[in-house]
């Protein structure tokens, strides 16, 4: 197992687009939480001692106390050794990022933070629901790097109402200059039960045309290609060598693990989502026995279809090679209809990889919808 996922489902305040498994709670919850979380680690901990990357994510990992999350580090460092990770990731919130905390995750060897950024623009940052400004994100940056914490994502997003492609490009632009190394950046999706989705059901909030949020996705990749950025992923982009190496684990359909509630992880083709309640996941710690939302045994079949939506989302695409290597049948064999897709240019055959080119993206669902 080289990949630990860790949930913290509590946020300080809900977004109006977000469908995560999130509560806002009090410390007392938090603290429990924290308590079981730590135990569930320990029911785990046989898997813990080859782990190269980890990801705390959420929910809003910052919004725990520092003293809370003390604990959780702690217990971490018991059973893993955190100066030999390659990658350990916390997620932030702009707003919650101090001296203090950036302090904390420095001692304990947290070498990436993502911050939910979304966008720098006030406007849009309103209908999103977030609380942070601009300033707020030069703050946390300035912050971070203060203790050589350089190694920053910002996450970005597009799609919104009306939203015009140069809003996003200043703020690319900005987030460029501010010297992050990495972006994702993801379009919004309007989930049902949303404060947004709530809102389209009412007729009070107009979603972005199709073509237009394709346009700009278009525009949103050739903008940080031409600025040196590496765009390999449908929705990330770094520097050189700043690959998030956890979320590859992710993409080459590889084994995880996952800790917390609602958190999800894949040992041994079986897929696996912790119950995304509360009472449930602790009464499932006392006993011993992890209640799920879902286990799934995957198929052959499912996997090989998980193997192809999953890697040919990276630019680099699906080895053919490893995928023989893997499932002991041939790419071309398996899924014949590669030859049309390739006639029609929504797939590369570079003679090592199969890919989707760089100028299709945007009809990425076409070709995956194939593999399902
Ligand atoms: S988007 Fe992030 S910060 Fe906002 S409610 Fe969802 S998990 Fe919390």
């Amino acid at each position: 197992m080289k990949a630990i996922y860790i949930h913290i489902p509590f946020c300080n305040h809900i977004c109006t687009y977000c469908d995560f498994y999130k509560m806002v709670a009090k410390e007392e919850l938090k603290k429990k939480y924290i308590d079981y979380l730590i135990k569930e680690i320990e029911m785990k901990k046989e898997y813990l001692s080859d782990i190269e990357t980890i990801y705390i994510g959420g929910g809003t990992p910052s919004s725990l106390s520092l003293n809370l999350l003390e604990q959780l580090f702690q217990t971490l460092a018991k059973y893993i050794s955190l100066e030999n990770i390659q990658e350990f990731t916390f997620e932030a919130n702009p707003n919650d990022v101090t001296i203090e905390l950036a302090n904390l995750l420095k001692k304990y060897q947290v070498n990436r933070i993502s911050l939910g950024v979304q966008s720098l623009n006030r406007r849009i940052l309103k209908i999103l629901g977030r609380k942070h400004n601009k300033k707020s994100v030069y703050q946390a940056i300035r912050i971070l790097k203060s203790v050589e914490l350089t190694n920053i994502n910002a996450d970005l997003m597009y799609g919104i109402g009306n939203e015009r492609f140069r809003i996003i490009k200043k703020d690319i632009r900005r987030l460029i200059n501010q010297k992050v190394t990495h972006l994702s950046a993801y379009s919004l999706i309007i989930e049902e039960k949303t404060i947004i989705g709530r809102q389209l059901a009412l007729g009070k909030f107009k979603p972005m045309d199709p073509a237009k949020e394709a346009r700009i996705y278009r525009k949103i990749c050739s903008f940080l290609t031409k600025n040196n950025f590496i765009h390999y992923e449908i929705s990330n982009f770094c520097h050189s060598g700043y690959q998030s190496k956890h979320n590859l684990i992710y993409w080459n359909n590889l084994n995880y693990l996952g800790v917390g509630a609602g958190a999800s992880f894949y040992i041994d083709n079986i897929r696996y989502t912790n119950i995304m309640n509360l009472q449930e996941y602790f009464n499932g710690i006392d006993k011993q026995e992890l209640n799920y939302l879902e286990t799934t045994k995957l198929t052959d079949e499912e996997r090989m279809s998980e193997e192809m939506i999953l890697g040919l989302r990276k630019l680099e695409g699906v080895k053919k090679e490893s995928f023989q290597a893997k499932f002991g049948i041939d790419i071309y064999q398996k899924y014949p209809f590669l030859s049309d897709l390739i006639s029609k240019n929504l797939i590369i055959d570079d003679n090592v990889f199969l890919k989707v080119p760089t100028d299709k993206l945007y009809l990425i669902n076409e070709v995956l919808v194939n593999f399902i």
